[in-house]
C-alpha cells in the first residue's frame, strides 16, 4: 500500500484546455479518499495522471514520497475499476479474476491460490463457474473488485463504478464495496460526481470545479465547515439557501439585512464580525435544516409566507416566499404542516449560518 501525493500537478490540453489547475493533495496509507466533483471537472484526467495513462503536464506525483512522474503505468501497481465493469462477457467468473493474473504470467498455483482468495472474500465462491452473463449486477461489481484485488496493487482507484445503477441498486452497492474496502484496507481513490456517495463512504474528500480543488477535507469538516460558496452549494440535498443580504450597524448591534429578512447577530456571529473589515453586502447561506420554522413568535425572528408544503412522512419542506420569485427551504418536523400562503415566523440557526463574498464566493469565516 502507498500515500499518492499531487504537488502542484496540472494537465493542459493541446495546450489550452485546462483539465486540471495546479492540484495539490495528498491521499494516506490506507485511506479511503474520494475525488468529488461535477461533470468535466477533471476528476479522470487527475486518476489518468495518478495510473500513468496520461501524460502530467505539470508538477508531481509521488507514491510513498518518491516521484513517480517518469514511472511506466505497468510498474505503478495500480489497479482501477470502472463504471462500466469491462468483464470479459464469454469467460467465467475464476477467468475474470484470474485475467490480470496470466496476462503477468503468474504460476498456475499461485494464481488459483489468488483467485480463491479473493472470491472468498468476496463472497463469490458459488460462482466461480459460472459466465458472468449470468450474474446479478450487484456480483458483477464483486468480480471487477475481485479482478483489481487479485494482483494485491498499492492503489485501488475506482472511476464511477456504480453511477450508472438506479437509486435502489446504488445504495446498497454503496454500502457494500465500502464494507469490502474497508476490509482490504488498501489506499483507495474513489471517484464520483455524487455527494451522497463521497459523503457515505470516503474518510476525506477533495471536491473539484473546473479543474480545481476547492477543499480537502472530512465529509463532516466540508459539510460543516465549506471553504466557498460552491462547495457549500455541492454539499447537502436539498441543497443550501443563498440570499444576498447586508451587514448593517445598529448602536451596539449588528444587523443582517434583506428585502426578505431582518435579524440580529447573535454573541457569536456578532465577535466574528467585529473582526471584519470587507464589503457589507454579503451573500449569506443557511441548509434547510437550519431555517426553524413556527407559528407562534420566537425571538429575532420574522415573517415569511409559506409557498408550498412537501410532506415526506417523518418531515416536511417548507419553501418559503422570498423577494423577487425566490424561495428559501425549510426543513421541519414532520408534523408541521402549515397551509399555503399562511405566514409563519422563521429564525436561521446562526452556529449554521455561513457568510459568502459577494465576488470570490470565498466563505468569510472559513476555518482552516
Ligand atoms: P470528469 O472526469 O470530472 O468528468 P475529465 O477529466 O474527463 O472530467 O475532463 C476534464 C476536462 O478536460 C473536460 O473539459 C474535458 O472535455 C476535457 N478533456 C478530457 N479529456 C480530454 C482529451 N483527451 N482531450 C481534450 N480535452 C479533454
Ligand atoms: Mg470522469
Amino acid at each position: 500500500m502507498a500515500s499518492v501525493e499531487l504537488r502542484n500537478v496540472w494537465k493542459i490540453y493541446g495546450g489550452k484546455v485546462q483539465a486540471v489547475v495546479d492540484a495539490c493533495w495528498k491521499c494516506n496509507d490506507g485511506e479511503f479518499f474520494s475525488i468529488l466533483g461535477p461533470s468535466g471537472c477533471g476528476k479522470s484526467s487527475t486518476l489518468r495522471m495518478i495510473a500513468g495513462l496520461e501524460e502530467i503536464t505539470r508538477g508531481e506525483i509521488l507514491f510513498d514520497d518518491v516521484v513517480v512522474n517518469k514511472m511506466p503505468p505497468s510498474q505503478r501497481n495500480i489497479a482501477m475499476v470502472f463504471e462500466n465493469w469491462a468483464l470479459y462477457p464469454n469467460l467465467t467468473v475464476y477467468e475474470n479474476i484470474a485475467f490480470p493474473l496470466r496476462v503477468r504470467n503468474l504460476p498456475e498455483k499461485e494464481i488459483d491460490r489468488r483467485v480463491k482468495n479473493a472470491a472468498e472474500f468476496l463472497g463469490l465462491e458459488n460462482v466461480l463457474q459460472m459466465g458472468v452473463r449470468r450474474l446479478s449486477g450487484g456480483e458483477m461489481q464483486r468480480v471487477s473488485i475481485g479482478r483489481a484485488i487479485v494482483r494485491e496493487p498499492q492503489v485501488l482507484i475506482m472511476d464511477e463504478p456504480i453511477s450508472h445503477l438506479d437509486a435502489g441498486l446504488r445504495a446498497r452497492m454503496r454500502d457494500e464495496l465500502k464494507k469490502q474496502v474497508e476490509r482490504l484496507g488498501v489506499t483507495t481513490l474513489y471517484i464520483t460526481h455524487d455527494q451522497v456517495e463521497s459523503m457515505a463512504m470516503a474518510d476525506r474528500i477533495a471536491i473539484m470545479n473546473l479543474g480545481r480543488i476547492q477543499q480537502v477535507g472530512t465529509p463532516l469538516d466540508i459539510y460543516y465547515n465549506p471553504a466557498n460558496e460552491f462547495v457549500a452549494g455541492f454539499i447537502g440535498e436539498p441543497p443550501m439557501n443563498f440570499a444576498a443580504a447586508e451587514l448593517l450597524q445598529e448602536g451596539d448591534d449588528f444587523v443582517i439585512a434583506s428585502p426578505s429578512f431582518r435579524f440580529k447577530l447573535d454573541d457569536i456571529c456578532k465577535s466574528n464580525f467585529l473582526q471584519y473589515r470587507g464589503n457589507s453586502k454579503l451573500k449569506l447561506g443557511v441548509r434547510p435544516e437550519d431555517v426553524c420554522v413556527s407559528l407562534t413568535p420566537l425571538p429575532n425572528c420574522f415573517e415569511l409566507p409559506v409557498d408550498f408544503v412537501e410532506p415526506q412522512g417523518d418531515r416536511t419542506i417548507i419553501s418559503l416566499q422570498m423577494d423577487k420569485d425566490q424561495t428559501f427551504l425549510a426543513q421541519v418536523l414532520g408534523n408541521l404542516r402549515p397551509p399555503v400562503g399562511q405566514m409563519v415566523y422563521v429564525r436561521f440557526d446562526q452556529r449554521h449560518t455561513h457568510f459568502f463574498d459577494v465576488d470570490s464566493g470565498e466563505n468569510i469565516f472559513y476555518n482552516r
